[in-house]
């Protein structure tokens, strides 16, 4: 049977405009829908204009830093406006150079919310089109609990378009988007709370990262509340009311939730023609990203496997590869180098402690605790930290974590050394690079006591 397309993709994102690109590259027919903007969750409303805030953020405190290092600086003010809108002129720049690239790879942009007739046959509006192959890149959406009064709380994607910043914010969540946000608020100035149910925040992340972040975040003034929750919100002439499992009640302009993220498959049709999804809606993929229908695959944090926008687009690389470029291709989940642009920030890959003792290996552990040399002149109490996990038997590196200025730069490389196996020896053999806080990676030689 003769198709419209070879390859149909749902979503212009990080996953499937990387796999519509390299598929075209390899002669097949591509199209690609999209029902709000080319470029996805990563560059409209995620990852990039949060790190342009985020370096917005960091100002203050470098314009105190700089007295330190003899600078005298006036008075300074902050313009929320400003930011918001030459943010968002960066992402349609962003946003249209997207669209340039699928266009100049010979991919149709076709604007709509598509859904599935059947296992060939995508509706977007009152068009049908047909595909020998569909590609499910969808994404996922924030979530927000069944809390009264939650319609008066905001997710990232309104905190990137406030009109004007809260003068008092809580934020509620303790993993990645929370304590980033976190950060962002409190470094514009805002009286920011943390909210977080459980006892330690960003759960799944090396125990010293955790509490050190916690420190910090607290040093810098911001209120970090764990095993404490929402249980109402109430609009009232101030703002709006919390009240918290505690009993106790706080007053804020705004809350924002950034309680997890929900794959976007409602409503596509998926189940309708046969592809398996898990509980929370996830399409289930096989190691090669394909779905319970033959034809049918999914990409990126629809099918719920690590929703990073790198991760998505290595999986969107290799469906290509083995759909179209004759290279049965599985994306690699291991040692996934990751920052959290907290204040300051996390950079960690492979095992934590944790994780290292539970999958049974026996371990030594390698940590650092110090100063960055730019608070030395520049004032800031804020601490850094390294930390090592090296197997005892075979002397490889299983994880290696920072928290700490420059630290999401940093792990990168180290990130490199881990997937490929390194031993702690190799590591000790390479030179240092000084005065850096890099430097710490290949330095540390006194095992931890215990
Ligand atoms: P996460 O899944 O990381 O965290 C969700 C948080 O919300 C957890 O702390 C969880 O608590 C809490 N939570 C869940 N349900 C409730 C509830 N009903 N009431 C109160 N708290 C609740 O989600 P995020 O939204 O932070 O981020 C989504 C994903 O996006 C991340 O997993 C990450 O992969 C990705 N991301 C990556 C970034 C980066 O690379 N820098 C930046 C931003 C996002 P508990 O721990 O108790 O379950």
């Amino acid at each position: 049977m003769a198709y419209d397309y070879d390859l149909f993709v749902l979503g212009a994102g990080s996953g499937g405009v990387r796999a519509a690109r390299i598929s075209s590259g390899f002669g097949a027919k591509v199209a690609v829908a999209e029902d709000y903007r080319v470029g996805g969750t990563c560059v409209i409303r995620g990852c990039v204009p949060k790190k342009l805030l985020v370096y917005a953020s960091h100002f203050g405190e470098d314009f105190e830093s700089a007295e330190g290092f003899g600078w005298q600086v006036g008075e300074a003010k902050f313009d929320w406006k400003t930011l918001i809108a030459n943010k968002d002129k960066e992402i349609d720049r962003l946003n249209g150079l997207y669209i340039k690239t699928l266009e100049g790879a010979g991919c149709e942009i076709i604007m709509g919310r598509a859904t599935l007739e059947d296992a060939h046959t995508v509706r977007v509006g009152d068009k049908t089109y047909t595909a020998k192959y569909i590609l499910i890149a969808v994404g996922g959406w924030p979530t927000l609990p069944d809390v009264p009064g939650i319609e008066h709380a905001i997710t990232s994607n309104e905190a990137l378009h406030l009109d004007d910043l809260p003068r008092r914010v809580a934020v509620v969540g303790g993993g990645y988007i929370a304590v980033e946000f976190a950060g962002i608020f409190n470094g514009m100035g805002a009286e920011t709370t943390l909210l977080y149910r459980s006892e330690q925040i960003l759960r799944g992340f090396d125990r010293d990262l955790r509490d050190r972040l916690n420190d910090e975040m607290s040093k810098k003034g911001m209120n970090v509340r764990t095993e404490t929750n929402v249980t109402a919100i109430e609009k009232t002439e101030g703002g709006l009311t919390l009240s918290l499992t505690d009993g106790s009640t706080m007053e804020v302009d705004a809350v924002m939730y950034a309680t997890g993220r929900k794959p976007n498959t409602d409503g596509l049709g998926l189940e309708e023609v046969g592809v398996q999804l898990a509980k929370n809606g996830a399409v289930i993929v096989d190691d090669y990203s394909k779905t319970s229908v033959d034809n049918i695959y999914a990409v990126g944090d629809v099918t719920d496997r690590v929703q990073l926008t790198p991760v998505a687009i290595k999986e969107g690389h290799a469906f290509a590869l083995t759909v179209f470029g004759d290279t049965p291709t599985r994306p690699n989940h291991d040692a996934v180098p990751t920052a959290v642009f907290s204040q300051p920030p996390i950079g960690t890959v492979g095992m934590s402690e944790e994780d290292a003792l539970k999958a049974g290996h026996k371990i030594d552990v390698y940590t650092s605790d110090f100063r960055p040399m730019k608070h030395t002149l520049g004032g800031s109490t804020e601490r850094a930290f390294t930390k090592m996990i090296v197997d005892q038997d075979t002397d490889k590196v299983l994880g290696a974590h920072m928290i700490g200025l420059d630290s999401a730069e940093i792990i990168q490389g180290i990130g490199i050394a881990v997937k490929a196996g390194l031993t702690k020896a190799q590591f000790d053999a390479t030179i240092a690079i000084h005065p850096s806080s890099a430097e710490e990676f290949v330095l540390m030689r006194t095992k931890r006591d215990g």
